[in-house]
């Protein structure tokens, strides 16, 4: 007979949090309670993330210590290793059930419990002021070095009805925060509601709160969605821009079915747009980018340190390349050594360190509305409608998970310092 603690190990991105929400929610549905050791747990829940290979060794390393330490323990794996052949086969004494994310629902069959679809799944939120919601899963895009659509099979949207529904019980309750989560989120369509369409709707929600969505895929981002962003008086000045390299080679070979010089131009837009109807604080573009793909010569790459200076990024996520098994890329010759990887990573780091500084210093003097999210030594830390991670210091009680008016007295590269204001 199981008993009934769990514990979930999460790894990797946002949806994968996400994800851990809503198996949290169905466990805690059907009795089970959460432990915060995970050797007292009767079940763990390793949820995998496999876009770099050092999220799955460390995957590995902990199931292995899991299972030599507690027989008995009963562990799941899902996320994106958990439908890998070779995966599969080095864990199967290991691992009792493997369970693709997609079917995220047959954890719970497994268990002996009732299903439902995963878009239905009430999940257990971790914060109460800032929630993920997602809209959609899956993706038809095939980029060559990805995982996803292996994973979690094509797009599905989910009914703007039971979105609206969900975040307008979320703000009832006192939520802040709204995350928009989709692997290509801006492809969301339901029924012919696409996603400006929908960010409309959302918008209409009464109440004081914020929306943001990740993560954008460049070929889906219509003049509309700008439209809509730069009008909205609720959604962040932030967008998450995946350039991925800015060889239109490179762009080529992953599969991205966009230009460097679409890019550029949307971005353009996207800064145009918001001068002309937002405030003085300009919109903060962040990005991520594979550096060492495949084939990525020299040339290549100098095409990608200029992209990143015309497009004065606030924040990249840089990762090297490492080829994923099952995937197109992981066929092609991995050519670019580990030395000449971290290297180029070093380069691209500088060159944002340089905008990210300049960026942050325009907010120098300004009063700004920001979130906050913890108190530590003392000392409020929050965020700002574009995403700057805020050091704040206040004499006031109380702000966790409220928006409090700060005045910004401190420029650095990852962030800004300043005190509130009454
Ligand atoms: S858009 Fe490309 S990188 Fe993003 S989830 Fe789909 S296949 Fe992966």
């Amino acid at each position: 007979m199981l008993s009934k603690k769990y514990f979930i190990k999460t790894f990797g991105c946002q949806m994968n949090i996400s994800d851990s929400e809503r198996i949290a929610g169905i466990l805690e549905k059907n009795k089970f309670k959460p432990t915060s050791e995970i050797t007292k747990a009767d079940l763990v829940v390793f949820n995998t993330c496999g876009i770099r290979q050092m999220a799955e060794d460390r995957a590995y390393g902990q199931i292995h210590n899991l299972r030599k330490n507690n027989p008995k323990i009963k562990i799941v794996l899902t996320g994106c290793l958990a439908n890998r052949e070779d995966v599969r086969k080095k864990l199967k004494n290991k691992v009792d059930i493997f369970c693709e994310i997609k079917n995220i629902e047959t954890i719970i069959e497994t268990l002996g419990f009732s299903v439902c679809h995963y878009l239905d799944i009430v999940p257990k939120y971790s914060l109460a002021h800032s929630v993920l919601v997602p809209i959609m899963t899956g993706c038809n895009n095939f980029c060559s070095y990805c995982v996803v659509p292996y994973a979690r099979g094509r797009e599905i949207s989910r009914p703007a009805t039971k979105i609206i529904t969900e975040i307008k019980n979320l703000i009832k309750n006192g939520c802040k925060e709204i995350t928009l989560l989709g692997q290509n989120v801006n492809s969301y369509n339901y029924k012919k509601i696409v996603f400006p369409e929908l960010l409309q709707k959302i918008e209409k929600i009464p109440g004081n709160f914020w929306i943001r969505f990740i993560s954008s895929h460049p070929k889906d981002f219509s003049s509309e969605l700008i439209e809509t962003i730069a009008k909205s008086k609720k959604i962040c000045e932030q967008i998450h821009l995946p350039i991925q390299s800015g060889s239109n080679k490179i762009l080529a070979t992953m599969n991205r079915k966009y230009t460097a010089e679409h890019y550029l131009d949307l971005i353009k837009k996207i800064r145009i747009a918001f001068k002309k109807y937002k405030t003085d604080i300009p919109c903060s573009i962040t990005s991520d980018i594979i550096v060492g793909f495949p084939g990525e010569t020299k040339k290549d790459f100098l095409k990608t340190a200029t992209l990143m200076k015309k497009a004065q990024y606030d924040l990249v996520y840089f990762g090297q390349f490492s080829p994923r098994p099952g995937t197109v890329a992981y066929k092609m010759k991995d050519n670019v050594s580990k030395g000449e990887k971290s290297q180029r990573e070093n380069t691209l780091n500088e060159i944002l360190k340089k905008t990210a500084l300049s960026n942050n210093q325009k907010y120098l003097g300004k009063t700004l509305e920001v979130l906050i999210d913890s108190k530590k030594n003392g000392l409020y830390f929050g965020r700002t409608r574009s995403g700057k991670n805020v050091k704040i210091i206040s004499t006031r009680k109380n702000l966790i998970g409220q928006f409090a008016k700060v005045k910004i007295i401190k420029a650095n590269i990852w962030n800004l310092e300043g005190k509130t204001i009454k």
